[in-house]
C-alpha cells in the first residue's frame, strides 16, 4: 500500500526553491508547478495527498483551484503561516555559500499553534466546502500540544514522524491517526535547486547524526531506486509506505523526470489518500 505526499507552499513563503527558481530567471508558482504533479498523478491513476499552506488557500485560489477540483488529490493541512523566516537574510547566507534555514523551529506558545491551526482549518473550509481532516506540519515542527490541538480542531490523521522502521500507521494517545514517512523523503536527501554537494557538505557540518544513512545526500536517480527498495519492502510487509515528494523539489530536480517514474512503478500497488489510513492501524494497537 502507498500513500504518496507532498507539501505546497505560498510563493510569499519564499522557500530556498522558490528563490533559488527565481534567481535561475524562473518566474513559475510553486503552485502551477503542483497543479503539474497532480496531472501526473491523474494521468497515472495515483492518489496524493498534498499539504498546503493555508496562506495559499487565501492568497492564491485561483491558481490552486485546479487542484482542489481534482479526486485523485486529497487537499490536507500544512500551517497558515508555515513559521516564515526573513528571505533576504537567507538569500545573502546563500550567496556566501552558508546554509539557510528555511523556517523557525518552534508554534510558539499554545494559543499562537491553535490560532494557526484554527485558520488554516477556517480557509480550507471556506475554500474546498469540506473540512481536512488530515495534516502535516511545515518542516515537521510539532510540540507537545500540537496533536491535541490538531484534534481538537477536528484533523485525524497525521505525518510528522519520520520512521524507516514503523511499517504501519499508529493510533495516538491524542486520538490521532500516524502515519510515518518511512520511506526516504526527497528534500533532505536529493541534490536540487540550492542544495548542491557543497552547499549539503557544509549542511551536514552542523548535524549531529552524519554517521547514519539517514543524512544522506543522493542524485535524484538514485534517491527514486531507494524508494521503490522501501516501498517494495513495506508492501511486502503489509505495511502502508508513505512517500513524501514535494511538488517543487521534483520539479527542481529534474522536472518531475524521476518522479514520473516512481508513478509508473507505483501503478503496481495499491494506493491511498491520507485520510484512509484509519483501516490500516494494525489490530493490537
Ligand atoms: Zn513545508
Ligand atoms: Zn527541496
Amino acid at each position: 500500500m502507498i500513500c504518496l505526499t507532498g507539501d505546497t507552499h505560498h510563493d510569499t513563503l519564499d522557500t530556498n526553491e522558490q528563490l533559488w527558481l527565481r534567481q535561475q530567471g524562473h518566474s513559475v508558482s510553486e503552485v502551477e508547478v503542483s497543479v503539474e504533479y497532480v496531472r501526473l498523478c491523474e494521468q497515472y491513476r495515483i492518489k496524493c495527498t498534498l499539504y498546503v499552506t493555508g496562506r495559499t488557500l487565501a492568497d492564491q485560489w485561483a491558481l490552486f483551484q485546479p487542484i482542489a477540483a481534482a479526486a485523485i488529490c486529497e487537499v490536507a493541512g500544512h500551517t497558515f503561516e508555515a513559521f516564515p523566516r526573513p528571505a533576504a537574510e537567507r538569500q545573502k547566507a546563500m550567496q556566501h555559500g552558508n546554509v539557510a534555514t528555511s523556517h523557525a523551529g518552534t508554534h510558539g506558545s499554545y494559543k499562537e499553534q491553535d490560532e494557526d491551526v484554527a485558520r488554516m482549518c477556517r480557509i480550507a473550509s471556506e475554500r474546498l466546502g469540506t473540512s481536512i481532516v488530515s495534516w502535516r506540519n511545515h518542516g515537521f515542527v510539532h510540540d507537545g500540544n500540537t496533536n491535541e490541538i490538531l484534534y481538537a480542531h477536528g484533523i485525524r490523521y497525521v505525518s510528522d514522524d519520520l520512521n524507516w522502521e514503523k511499517y504501519h500507521p499508529e493510533r495516538l494517545e491524542s486520538g490521532l491517526i500516524s502515519h510515518p514517512v518511512n520511506v526516504i523523503m526527497d528534500h533532505d536527501h536529493i541534490y536540487h535547486a540550492h542544495r548542491t554537494p557543497t552547499y549539503v557538505k557544509k549542511q551536514r557540518e552542523n548535524w549531529s547524526f552524519t554517521t547514519e544513512s539517514t543524512s544522506e545526500s543522493f542524485t535524484v536517480d538514485r534517491w527514486g531506486e531507494m524508494v521503490m527498495d522501501q516501498v517494495a519492502r513495506i508492501a511486502r510487509a503489509g505495511g502502508v509506505a508513505t512517500v513524501l515528494a514535494h511538488p517543487i523539489c521534483m520539479y527542481t530536480a529534474d522536472r518531475f523526470a524521476t518522479f514520473e517514474r516512481l508513478l509508473q512503478q507505483f501503478a503496481g500497488y495499491k494506493n491511498i489518500h491520507a485520510c484512509d489510513v484509519g483501516q490500516y492501524v494494525p489490530k493490537e494497537n
